[in-house]
């Protein structure tokens, strides 16, 4: 019988060899993908059992689970079809017709697109919080309702970077019995790993830096057994279950996670600095920064700064032509590749909400988002020095 139960102390460990099948499967190296839908019945008792892909149980899934559930101290996880499909399959999971969420607020577009369009038609309300609100505890009460079951967050913020008090967060949620939920994409378990401070559960885009080559979609889940137990059960209804190529090719990518991270921490500390002596930038958004407003918090939960950061040029014109004049990042939506990208929120992860909604969150056409890569510092910051050199 093959197990996958294998866990080691560090992160950097865990990363490489956390859940591999033992023994191995026919002695290979590698987890090999297991392209077969379905595998003969071997007197199952349960339906979640059964072998099936869409049932997330084939030893590609069993072993990408145990390292997800690893790499970010959780007891289970489930990996999913892609980071939406663990968001939204998460909150249903936890709420239903007539419940209401607390939401930060500003979260990823997808998500906030779901809780704006999609959960009012199914009954499902929310109220948005300021997780940095020096108030804390006492302005989220008057968010409370009766009906609020979970609380949906994420580490930092997506475009703008912003770290709320999270520990507060959580011991406010655990008060008030509400279930957490996070969205650790951009922070990835290098720089924080929130069940360690008691969130319920994780979630990511691991499209993003758990893959970290732009060549897949894919979601996680992780948390307790108890909790991703009814994330699967929905899951496996819903249908967002992730292929076994894909499987295969995350497992691969985990592998560099903590050195992909580390140089793309190192790489954007650097890049902020720089632009926030630029004359052509009015501000950086990047809790690494001492003046950030997120920083104290960051400081605090995060042991480094992230890959992630945005600045507002001084006109949406600058903006512009620094796209158009950058060499080395491409100019490109999503994030958390080992090559930098540059992209203007307002016409890409935002580009659903309305004008109003963008300007009211502060993602206007001069903002531009930059996902830092794992190219040369020196290279890359001369390039972004060029680019903004040339002005509108
Ligand atoms: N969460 C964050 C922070 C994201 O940036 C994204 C995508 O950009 C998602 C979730 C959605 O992930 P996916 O595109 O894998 O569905």
């Amino acid at each position: 019988m093959t197990e996958y139960k294998e866990r080691f102390e560090t992160l950097d460990t865990n990363v490489v060899h956390a859940g591999a099948p033992r023994p191995n499967i026919e002695g290979a190296v590698v987890t090999p993908v297991f392209q077969s839908a379905n595998f003969l019945m071997a007197d199952e008792a349960t339906y979640d059992a059964v072998r099936y892909l869409r049932l997330s149980n084939s030893p590609s899934h069993l072993a990408l689970h145990a390292r997800l559930a690893a790499i970010e101290s959780g007891e289970a996880a489930l990996a999913t079809a892609s980071g939406m499909a663990a968001i939204t399959t998460s909150i249903l999971a936890f709420v239903g017709q007539g419940d209401h969420v607390l939401a930060q607020k500003t979260l990823y577009g997808g998500t906030q697109s779901f809780l704006d369009e999609d959960a009012p038609r199914m009954g499902i309300g929310y109220t948005a919080i300021d997780t940095a609100d020096p108030e804390g505890p006492r302005s989220w009460e008057k968010a409370l309702t009766p009906k609020t079951k979970l609380m949906m967050l994420e580490t930092i913020s997506n475009p703008l970077m912003e770290v709320g008090d999270l520990q507060a967060a959580v011991d406010f949620a655990r008060e008030h019995g509400l279930v957490t939920v996070i969205d650790n994409t951009f922070a990835t378990p290098v720089n924080f790993r929130p069940l360690e401070i008691g969130i319920d559960l994780v979630v990511h885009s691991a499209t993003k830096y758990l893959n970290g080559h732009s060549d897949i979609v894919a979601g996680a889940v992780i948390g307790s057994e108890a909790h991703v137990h009814k994330v699967r059960h929905l899951l496996l209804h819903l249908g967002g279950s992730i292929d076994p190529h894909a499987c295969f090719l995350l497992e691969r990518g985990l592998k560099t996670l903590v050195l992909r991270v580390t140089r793309q921490n190192e790489n954007a500390g650097r890049l902020a600095e720089f632009l926030a002596g630029r004359p052509e930038i009015r501000k950086v958004n990047y809790p690494g920064l001492p003046s950030d407003p997120g920083h104290a918090f960051a400081r605090n939960l995060l042991s480094g700064f992230g890959g992630m950061l945005s600045f507002y040029a001084e006109s949406a014109e600058i903006a512009e032509a620094f796209l158009g004049r950058v060499k080395i990042p491409l100019h490109a939506a999503s994030l958390g590749g080992v090559e930098t990208l540059v992209v203007r929120p307002s016409r890409s992860s935002h580009l659903g909400q309305t004008p109003e909604g963008r300007q009211r969150l502060g993602i206007t056409d001069d903002l531009i988002r930059v996902s830092v890569g794992i190219e040369n510092p020196d290279e890359l910051i001369a390039d972004f020095e060029q680019a903004l050199a040339g002005g509108a």
